[in-house]
């Protein structure tokens, strides 16, 4: 949907919505985003998500654009254009003003209070994500798992760049015995280690 039907949405807000305040929101990978959009966005106070995952190297794995390139650097090209709307800046805020029960949380480092709009949509506390209890339930549930990941993602960093530096090649490679000690430090076996992901 281009920007000609959000401009005849608002229209017709103006039309019937008999004088009520009505809040809009649009979620975007922004690559899209140009002077004009920007321009509306701001206008009418959207409240616009980006669909940024993460740092570069993480959000270019999945995100790619036509041309097969990373979409990072575009959309946060195109994100700036946004900055300093005073709905932008007021959903800034709110994000960094966390409740009491989020501050004490034991999860508040993999959650932050999440995602601001779904503390704006509670009906019973405006300053309390209606996800909460479902949050809780999933990193009660997913932690372990979780923390091995993180583990095991750190191992094969550390066997890439052990990699690098020792310019490891595939004939080095094959001088590892599959029961000798991995080169990662982890002190697995190389099969049972490294060895599964090379
Ligand atoms: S799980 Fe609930 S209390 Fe904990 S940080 Fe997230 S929203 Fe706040």
């Amino acid at each position: 949907m281009g920007l000609p039907f959000f401009e005849k949405a608002v229209g017709f807000q103006k039309r019937y919505g008999r004088g009520h305040s009505i809040g809009n929101g649009l979620q975007t990978n922004g690559i899209l985003i140009d002077e004009h959009w920007a321009k509306f966005l701001n206008t009418y106070n959207f409240l616009v998500g980006i669909s940024l995952d993460g740092p570069e190297h993480i959000h270019d794995h999945y995100r790619l654009r036509q041309n097969g390139q990373g979409s990072w650097s575009r959309v946060v090209d195109r994100a700036k254009l946004l900055l300093n709307s005073k709905q932008q800046n007021k959903f800034g805020q709110m994000k960094a003003a966390l409740p009491r029960d989020c501050k004490e949380c034991q999860w508040l480092h993999y959650c932050w209070g999440g995602c601001t709009k779904d503390r704006l949509n509670n009906p019973h506390d405006k300053s309390m994500n209606y996800l909460c209890l479902s949050y809780k339930i999933f990193f009660n549930h997913a932690d372990d798992q979780m923390r091995k990941m993180a583990e095991k993602w750190k191992r094969q960093q550390n066997f890439a760049i052990s990699h690098q530096q020792m310019e490891f090649n595939h004939e080095a490679a094959k001088k590892i015995g599959r029961n000798d000690p991995c080169p990662c430090s982890s002190s697995q076996k190389y099969k049972k280690c490294c060895g599964k992901i090379s």
